[in-house]
């Protein structure tokens, strides 16, 4: 059974704005999905209702067969990024990862370890005690996919983040989060107005359309494998 299941799902703005109009969707445990569409067609929208930040206005989220639990949120087998990686300025990179393990009273030490392992994943060994203002753009985004993975999350959900990051960078983080993806398997749903980065990246391709706010096209892609 899938992982989540998008039901009829709409979403209205009280300005009147229809930004996702009846999708189905389900999200098999594992897969590597791009959601794909010009700007504008509801892909946040979607992405942020999927992970419980705001409401459907009509439809239904299940997660593993159960009813979501809407936007009181707080999934811990959930993790997220945005464009803007939105780091604590005033913390270290270790820190910044340890944050999500700080808030559930994991204990200091250990919380200390899980995040430096991650740190490790992403590719920042030796960047632990580094403050967001001495790190590239690159490296702020890999302490923020190291901060949404700490919890071992069973999905991982991004909003475009790369799209902010020069071309050179924005393609080392495409092939290291494949990487990433191939070692530890979780379910990556990544959002894109980019129809290489969905190639590239996923198994699966959503294509939305902007009017109005449909899914027009479901469709499997070869299996990528990791790019050396
Ligand atoms: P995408 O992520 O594909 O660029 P969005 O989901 O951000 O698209 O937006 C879909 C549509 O909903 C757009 O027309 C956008 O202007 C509108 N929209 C997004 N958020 C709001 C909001 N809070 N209130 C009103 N309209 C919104
Ligand atoms: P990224 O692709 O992570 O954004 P950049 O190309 O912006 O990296 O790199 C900025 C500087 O930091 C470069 O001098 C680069 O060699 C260095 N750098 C980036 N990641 C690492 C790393 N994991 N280990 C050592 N140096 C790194």
């Amino acid at each position: 059974s899938p992982l989540v299941s998008v039901r009829r799902v709409s979403k209205q703005f009280a300005n009147g704005t229809l930004a996702v109009r009846d999708v189905d969707l389900d999200l098999g445990a594992g897969e590597f999905i791009s959601l794909l569409g010009p700007s504008g067609c509801g892909k946040s929208t979607l992405l942020r209702m999927i992970a419980g930040l705001a409401n459907p206005s009509t439809g239904t989220i299940e997660w593993n067969g159960a009813a979501s639990d809407g936007a009181s949120g707080g999934r811990p087998d959930l993790g997220f990024v945005f464009q803007d990686p939105t780091l604590m300025p005033w913390a270290n990179a270790l820190s910044n990862v340890m944050l999500p393990l700080t808030l559930k009273h994991v204990p200091k030490r250990e919380a200390a370890e899980r995040a430096a392992e991650m740190l490790a994943l992403v590719g920042l060994k030796g960047f632990e005690k580094s403050y967001p203002r001495e790190l590239s753009g690159g490296m702020k985004m890999r302490v923020s996919i190291a901060r949404a993975l700490v919890m071992r999350p069973k999905i991982l959900l991004m909003d475009e983040p790369f799209a902010a990051l020069d071309e050179i960078t924005r393609h080392r983080l495409n092939d290291d989060l494949l990487q990433l993806w191939w070692k530890e398997r979780f379910t990556a749903v990544f959002v894109t107005h980019s129809v290489f980065e969905s190639v590239y990246l996923s198994q699966r391709i959503v294509v939305m359309a902007a009017r109005p706010g449909r899914v027009m096209a479901d469709f499997a892609v070869d299996a990528p494998y990791p790019r050396d």
